[in-house]
């Protein structure tokens, strides 16, 4: 996979949702079938041999990826949703933002009551880090072992990739 050609297809749009922010517009990755098919395919064969039972990826750009690469490996996907989108019991996590706080969510019986299922948690971009250390949290609360948290792309400027090692490997396909 050209790595190159991944990072200038995303679109950088300046001062959204708010002023200051540059926000990574991956509808470009996705729009773009040859470059889609071309990193699904490259994490399909990072990911082959590693016996995941279930990729978690978190709303909602996360779930583009994830259930794209659940599909092509032929295991489960399961949603990480923002509080109040999932329709059965839960377990949830809240979790600090720049200025105040979320909280996500995943099904109790997300891993069919399977124990120590092997999980991949995947999103679209990892910033300050808070909502995949909560992803991992939820993961392994309902009884999953997330076997590694991938991005696929990584904002260096954030230092949160260390709090993130302290609970699983972490893997980013770019970084800027
Ligand atoms: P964080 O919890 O700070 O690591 O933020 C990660 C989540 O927020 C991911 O689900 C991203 O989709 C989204 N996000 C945060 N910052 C940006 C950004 N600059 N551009 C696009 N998405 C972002």
């Amino acid at each position: 996979m050209d790595k190159q050609k991944l990072l200038t297809s995303i679109r950088k749009v300046p001062d959204y949702p708010k002023e200051g922010i540059l926000f990574y517009d991956i509808t470009t990755i996705i729009g773009n079938g040859e470059i889609f098919f071309e990193l699904i395919e490259f994490l399909h064969n990072r990911y082959k041999n590693e016996k995941l039972d279930f990729i978690a990826g978190i709303e909602s750009r996360g779930f583009i990826f994830a259930s794209a690469l659940a599909y092509s490996l032929g295991i489960g996907f399961v949603p990480i949703r923002k509080k109040g989108k999932l329709p059965f019991t839960t377990v949830s996590e809240k979790y600090s933002l720049e200025y105040g706080f979320d909280e996500m969510e995943i099904h109790i019986d997300a891993f069919g009551g399977k124990k120590n299922s092997r999980v991949l948690l995947l999103d679209d971009l990892i910033a300050t880090g808070g909502t995949a250390k909560a992803s991992i949290n939820l993961i392994n609360a309902v009884g999953g072992v997330c076997v590694e948290a991938c991005f696929i792309l990584r904002l260096n400027e954030f230092d949160s990739i260390k709090e993130i090692e302290k609970k699983t490997k972490v893997f980013n396909v770019l970084d800027i």
